[in-house]
């Protein structure tokens, strides 16, 4: 059994966020590198096309077309990158790193991070591809029922985000990748590529990420919060409970719209909640010196 103490932390969130920490643990074992691992894992699950919220096979936008979102950032000089609604590079999180890396931007977005991706020399994946029959069924089934009046086309569906959160001897990193809401409108970007709502990693405090509905997320900056209460001293579980129990003193409603964050704090603490009630419950996967563990926190119902 790896050393504990020398052994990096991953979690990662829903049921992907097994395969995620899976990946992640078995790249750290190979090569060493906990930020690397990060990477790779959400990569992994945007290559999935089984899954139906994150990279290839993500829901597409009411136009059909699928736009993925997806950021990193590094908790130990505060270097980030971003990608916003790209659509034909996958995986996005990639792309992101390459912002980071190799750019004085944060976020590139739309039609200037696919030129980008090209620029970088990222496949091209036709749009077409990003779909699978899955997908496209579901799309034609959606738009029939819109265009029947028997849907309301501005009803959120179909969304989850993989947010990797790394952590090694006090240093942290912050993955995310979706494909947003699914059938969103055209250009429209969630909490999960904006630094601050979808993630945020500083060292001095810990990580932290966001999952739901995007917009309320990102009103409340929830990941710079959590990152904020952490520096003032509260544990990953004491950050995450007290964000999630603020967004719902501001507005009742919260309670009702599935919104989860997640958080390791600079001694490795993690922590998580959710409201997430319905069937589809919130979900979190640990990874902790090889040692895997699937935590379904309780929710705040109140
Ligand atoms: N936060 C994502 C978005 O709004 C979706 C999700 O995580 O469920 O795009």
């Amino acid at each position: 059994m790896p050393n504990e103490k020398d052994s990096p932390i991953f979690i990662a969130t829903w049921d992907f966020g097994e395969l995620a920490v899976r990946t992640a643990w078995a790249h750290w074992q190979e090569h060493g590198d906990f930020a690397a691992a990060c990477i790779e894992a959400t990569a992994a699950v945007e290559l999935d096309p089984s899954i139906p919220t994150v990279g290839i096979g993500g829901l597409p936008n009411r136009d059909g077309i699928v736009e993925l979102d997806a950021a990193i950032m590094r908790g130990s000089d505060l270097r980030c990158g971003s990608i916003a609604a790209i659509r034909t590079t996958c995986p996005a999180i990639r792309v992101a790193k390459a912002v980071m890396d190799n750019t004085k931007s944060v976020m590139l977005a739309g039609q200037g991070a696919d030129d980008f991706a090209m620029q970088q020399g990222f496949e091209r994946i036709d749009r077409e591809a990003m779909l699978t029959d899955k997908t496209r069924s579901e799309y034609e089934c959606w738009r029939a029922k819109v265009e029947a009046g028997q849907a309301d086309r501005e009803k959120m569906v179909g969304h989850d985000t993989v947010c990797m959160l790394g952590w090694h001897q006090g240093e942290t990193v912050a993955c995310v990748a979706t494909s947003g809401l699914g059938f969103k409108r055209a250009g429209r970007v969630g909490d999960s590529p904006i630094i601050g709502a979808g993630l945020y990693a500083d060292d001095q405090s810990g990580c932290a990420a966001s999952t739901g509905i995007g917009e309320e997320l990102y009103r409340h900056a929830v990941s710079v919060r959590i990152s904020d209460a952490m520096h003032a001293g509260a544990s990953a579980a004491e950050a995450t409970d007290a964000v999630l129990r603020r967004m719902i003193e501001r507005d009742q409603a919260n309670i009702t719209r599935g919104l989860s964050i997640l958080a390791i704090d600079r001694h490795g603490g993690v922590g998580a909640a959710t409201t997430r009630t319905a069937n589809h419950k919130f979900e979190l996967h640990v990874c902790r010196a090889g040692v895997f563990e699937r935590i379904v926190p309780t929710p705040i119902t109140s």
